[in-house]
């Protein structure tokens, strides 16, 4: 759920941008928040908010902005920093999963030895739209082993299901504030 408090402080840090990339769209733009040392620290800290003190072994973040955050949810909770990346861009051995995009699909990958099975893994990203992005991300994980204890995302965009969609696949879902429409 929601938190009423963090909300208040953390919406205005958040930047709304009408049609970008495309006609239509609302570009929730995140480096406002990034580059407020507050705010910044308090999203850190409210990301993970609901599992500070439990046993998290690693912290996936979904490129490129889920670097950002997930990095430095990492090093607030003692965990290792898993990249899940578009295809073609890791080093080594990879496994890959497919995901929905708004027309089509794409690819993501992570090193095949990034995570151990029973790994307690948390998944970060900026924002959740649709969900397809954060399903292939969970998809992933699930394959080589890991336990996705939850999923966490500054911005929720409900109207479009995707917190919901990782729900009904038994991932807790963390948001910081919502805003409706795309
Ligand atoms: P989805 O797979 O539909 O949940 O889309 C989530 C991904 O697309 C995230 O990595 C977001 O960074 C990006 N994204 C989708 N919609 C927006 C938006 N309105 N503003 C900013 N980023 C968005």
């Amino acid at each position: 759920m929601t938190p009423p408090v963090a909300e208040l402080d953390l919406r205005s840090a958040i930047r709304s941008i009408p049609d970008y990339p495309k006609p239509g769209i609302m570009f929730r733009d995140i480096t406002t928040l990034l580059g407020d040392a507050r705010a910044f620290r308090r999203a850190v800290d409210e990301l993970v908010q609901p599992w500070a003190g439990m046993k998290i072994d690693k912290v996936a973040g979904i490129e490129a902005r889920g670097f950002i955050l997930g990095g430095a949810v990492a090093h607030q909770v003692s965990a290792g920093f898993i990249p899940i990346r578009k295809k073609g861009k890791l080093p080594h051995q990879t496994v890959r999963m497919a995901y929905a995009l708004e027309y089509g699909t794409d690819e993501m990958e992570m090193h095949v030895d990034a995570v151990k099975r029973g790994d307690r893994v948390i998944l970060v990203d900026d924002l959740i739209a649709t969900g397809g992005t954060a399903e292939g991300a969970v998809k992933l994980l699930r394959q080589v082993g890991a336990e996705v204890l939850a999923a966490c995302f500054v911005i929720d965009l409900p109207e479009l299901g995707g917190a919901a969609k990782l729900r009904a696949m038994d991932v807790p879902v963390r948001t910081l504030m919502s805003f409706d429409g795309h």
